[in-house]
């Protein structure tokens, strides 16, 4: 292991993966493989979670070719210098901020979108100039094993490097040192991964999940929410970091949302939901029966059918959930859908405010203000009103979590930044020394008060004054190096 870590970082040092033209080739051979592989991709996909290839491309193929467009669209302009604002003492110099790449980076994937996980921020990881080493998720092998050969087969082999394993070759890895790990999973490996980052100081960004509420105003169009919530719920049978975990909404809705979200279902996937092309399974038995566990003693308003040799489990919506049992102590991470009565907003922003904050948080109302209400006096990785998970697909908008559901963000430009040091740069030349004059010892009480006229004033001038207190300077510099005399 640490030899392989050794030689993607000589393959760093060669310093090949930083020219704009390299990146930019790399990426559109990202690209290809893409499109040329496209079918082993959705076959390897599918194998893993028993998903349609049409959802497979839907899901884990489109947002990642327009990923790879927009970094190649934009990457000229993330890599130009950015002039920064300057003071007194800097006005004839160049400053400007750099993004550099960090190095060596690592990546671990988790297994619930095996591909997306892993190629979207490999996708500014490369834009960014590194070498980075990815590990996919052991447990959707299929997709492993196609990222393991295919890979080497369109990048630079040394320097974007795949290695497989599960916990003790990650464990291994980990030991290693790297110039940024991206971890995405739960919370508890997330704390495992931060401790073995810390060793080497090593910055980490942890994208992991937890549970998003979605509050359901009275105030509220509830066929259009129930079948928003319903495809954010059950889509890859509830397995998605950022689905609905639970809904709070005021006692009254909840009949009315059960009978709503049902139609929805038959609407999605047919009068029988195990025959759907559209409706997944239960990634493997231990997620099974963990599932199961989180029904036990709730009232199941809707579905709750199971078949454990498929790990088949219905889109199951539960009522008058008591915040103590089981299934609102983790997040729930299959088509479970537990509702939480609440007497009203206030009571949900408590509710919220309460437990840790959640990846993403979820609001349906027509009151825009109660919205930003919501918004204001809670917490959560990400929001969106009207509707779910929307938010991840703009590249735009950083995706990542805040306290216990994460630190750090990437998609888009925010990957990108996430990979490259932002290194401050002041280019000086050697000529106007006399202006250095007042910082240079022996110090004095007139240098000072210049110093403070000059600082002080400069903060609070624009352009103009600017120049007129640099002129002011030059003046002060030869006034002290006179009376010095
Ligand atoms: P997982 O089991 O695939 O684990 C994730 C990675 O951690 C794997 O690569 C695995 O090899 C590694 N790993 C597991 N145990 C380890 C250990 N002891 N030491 C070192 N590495 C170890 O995935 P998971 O954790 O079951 O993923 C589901 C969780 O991930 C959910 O909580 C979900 O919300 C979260 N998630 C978050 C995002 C996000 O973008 N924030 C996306 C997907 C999933």
């Amino acid at each position: 292991m640490e030899q392989q870590v050794q030689r993607v970082r000589s393959a760093f040092r060669s310093g090949r993966s930083r020219p704009l033209r390299f990146r930019v080739q790399q990426l559109e051979a990202l690209r290809r493989m893409v499109q040329e592989r496209e079918e082993d991709i959705l076959a390897a996909i599918a194998a893993d979670l028993c998903k349609s290839e049409l959802n497979a491309y839907s899901q884990e193929v489109i947002g990642i070719l327009g990923e790879i467009d927009n970094a190649l669209r934009k990457l000229p302009e993330w890599v130009t210098p950015t002039p920064a604002e300057k003071n007194l003492f800097t006005m004839l110099d160049e400053v400007y901020i750099h993004a550099e790449p960090l190095g060596v980076v690592l990546i671990i994937g988790a297994w619930n979108y095996p591909f997306v996980l892993i190629i979207q921020p490999l996708i500014g990881a490369i834009a960014a100039g590194n070498a980075v080493i990815v590990k996919p998720s052991e447990v959707s092998a299929n997709t492993a094993e196609i990222l393991a050969t295919l890979l080497p087969q369109y990048l630079d082999p040394d320097l974007y490097v795949v290695i497989n394993g599960g916990v003790p070759e990650t464990t291994e890895l980990l030991k290693q040192r790297f110039d940024h790990i991206l971890y995405t999973g739960n919370t508890a490996v997330g704390k495992i991964v931060m401790e073995a980052a810390a060793k080497h100081l090593t910055p980490v960004t942890l994208e992991l999940g937890g549970k998003s509420p979605c509050y359901v105003d009275k105030d509220c169009d509830l066929d259009v929410a129930c079948r928003r919530i319903a495809w954010g719920k059950f889509m890859n049978c509830g397995q998605t970091c950022i689905a609905p975990d639970y809904v709070l909404c005021e006692p009254a809705l909840q009949s009315q949302i059960v009978q709503k979200i049902q139609e929805t279902v038959k609407e999605f996937y047919g009068e029988n939901v195990k025959e759907s092309p559209d409706y997944e399974r239960i990634i493997n038995a231990h997620h099974f029966k963990r599932i199961l566990s989180l029904l036990e003693g709730q009232k199941i308003a809707y579905g709750g059918e199971t078949d454990e040799a498929t790990r088949y489990i219905a889109p199951t919506i539960l009522i008058d959930v008591d915040p103590k049992t089981k299934v609102m102590q983790e997040e729930i991470f299959g088509p479970i859908l537990p509702i939480v009565p609440v007497k009203n907003v206030d009571e949900a922003i408590q509710f919220i405010n309460e437990r840790e904050k959640p990846l993403a948080f979820y609001v349906f109302s027509h009151n825009n203000k109660l919205i930003k209400r919501m918004i204001d006096e809670t917490s959560s990785g990400g929001v969106t009103s009207n509707d779910v998970i929307m938010h991840f697909t703009l590249s735009s908008l950083p995706f990542g979590g805040v306290g216990s559901s994460g630190m750090g963000a990437y998609h888009g430009k925010h990957t990108f930044n996430t990979f490259s040091h932002q290194r401050a740069c002041l280019l000086k030349s050697l000529k106007r020394e006399g202006a250095n004059k007042l910082r240079y010892p022996p110090n004095s009480q007139s240098k000072v008060n210049w110093g403070k006229f000059f600082i002080l004033k400069a903060f609070s001038k624009g352009k103009l004054g600017l120049l007129l207190l640099a002129l002011l300077g030059l003046l002060a510099a030869v006034l002290v190096k006179a009376a010095s005399y």
